[in-house]
């Protein structure tokens, strides 16, 4: 099942009364949902001394789910100076935080080494000599490039933007050395929505195979190895979910072969963003129209700025009409916001029971990547997030945008640059 029984268990009931209060759409996410997985991840690599998630900020940056990562001992993995923000405020410090760049800037550079740095995951050889003050602890993004096929989400690695190749690894931890580094991580990510764990395990093997690479020609001893996220959610009814547990014991057995034969084993990091919150929010909207066409159209108060994900990968997420069964399913809808692109739609050709305007519909899995990737074309504005509490409370998280947000960007001095004199 796509979003757990437990939420829809504790969600259906009050969804009307949390659209009475707060209106339609929002986005609800699942306090006690979220925490239990974290724990899971934690319990699985039990086994792994110093396993650490950074979760990806990415994917839900919001204060108050951040604070439940935190709560759990996870760092952050963050890509952008807001991220950055962010994570900082919420009591992430020093190498609580993972700076995984890409394209970066100089000012990029200084806010991660600010206010107590970062682990700076640096993604190029260019970039060696860029960062202004060289920091003590370096890690690089790999990119395998032919050695590994990656998924269909991520695509060939040969042609991802991503990381290093294979022939500059060594060049590159050396010139690193040369400008002062002295503690080492590697990173990679080859896979993204992977539900088949052995991906991942592969992913491990090829680092710890590079790390022993690394080791034999500078000497040095990586302190971590970031696996990266990528792990994939059964958004459908029928997909399996990952096999976390059997992940977690071959990775287990693979650090200790590693440490078995090296003496030492380098910690195992990972930045799932996906996994961990993904299921645990949904985004409740409201049928207001039905249109009748060539197609039986449910026009719903939420467009694509509130989830973009049908819209830009064709991606499926569950949908559930609240107070209705599947077995009440007879009809054939495309599920549709009001922004004017066709494919502003949250379903297609998807069988449910019969809607009636004034329903409302729980569009699942919209705990990652969803509220976070929003935008405001067309003037359609970003809604609401509530966090479900553990005790059954409702908070409201972050309002949903306004017209004066919208204009804020318009809200500034005269500034002319005058025509060159000819
Ligand atoms: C997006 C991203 C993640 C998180 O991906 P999920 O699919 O949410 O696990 C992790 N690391 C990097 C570098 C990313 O860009």
């Amino acid at each position: 099942m796509p979003m757990p029984q437990s939420f829809q268990d504790r969600l259906f009931p009050i969804a009307e009364d949390i659209a009475k209060h707060y209106g339609t759409p929002y986005h609800i996410y699942d306090e006690a949902g979220i925490l239990a997985t974290g724990e899971k991840l934690k319990k699985a690599f039990a086994g792994v001394a110093g396993f650490r998630e950074y979760y990806a900020v990415k994917a839900l940056p919001n204060p108050h789910i951040l604070k439940l990562m935190k709560t759990l001992g996870f760092g952050f993995d963050c890509s952008s100076i807001p991220e950055l923000i962010i994570s900082r405020e919420v009591g992430g410090k020093g190498e609580d935080i993972m700076f995984t760049s890409n394209n970066t800037t100089r000012e990029e550079f200084q806010a991660a080494a600010a206010e107590g740095g970062s682990i700076l995951n640096l993604d190029d050889i260019s970039l060696i000599t860029k960062v202004p003050e060289f920091p003590e602890l370096v890690c690089f993004r790999y990119n395998p490039g032919p050695r590994r096929t990656g998924n269909i989400i991520i695509g060939n690695p040969v042609e991802a933007k991503y990381g290093i190749t294979h022939e500059q690894l060594v060049s590159a931890y050396k010139l690193a050395m040369g400008r002062g580094a002295k503690r080492f991580g590697l990173h990679t990510m080859v896979a993204s929505n992977e539900r088949d764990y052995t991906y991942i395990v592969e992913t491990t093997r090829m680092l710890l195979d590079i790390a022993q690479m690394i080791e034999e020609e500078l000497g040095i001893r990586f302190e971590f190895l970031n696996i990266g996220g990528g792990l994939g959610i059964p958004y459908k009814p029928e997909d399996n979910p990952l096999d976390l547990d059997s992940m977690a014991t071959e990775i287990t057995a693979l650090v200790d072969n590693f440490k078995a034969s090296h003496g030492y084993a380098p910690r195992i990091y990972m930045e799932s963003g996906r996994w961990v919150t993904g299921p645990h929010g949904a985004l409740v909207t409201r049928a207001i129209n039905h249109k009748s066409i060539y197609r039986q159209y449910i026009g719903v108060d939420a467009c694509m700025s509130s989830l973009m994900r049908p819209a830009m990968y064709d991606a499926y997420h569950h949908i559930d009409v609240i107070g209705k069964t599947d077995q009440e399913k007879s009809e054939i809808y495309d599920i549709a916001g009001s922004l004017c692109e066709n494919n502003d739609k949250f379903a297609v050709q998807r069988s449910l029971p019969p809607i009636q305007e004034g329903d409302l519909l729980a569009i699942h899995d919209s705990g990652a990547h969803g509220h976070a990737m929003g935008f405001q074309y067309n003037g359609r504005l970003r809604p609401k997030e509530l966090l479900l509490r553990t005790d059954g409370s409702v908070q409201l998280i972050r309002r949903a945008e306004t017209n004066e947000d919208y204009f804020q960007t318009l809200n500034f001095k005269d500034d002319i640059l005058p025509a060159k004199e000819s």
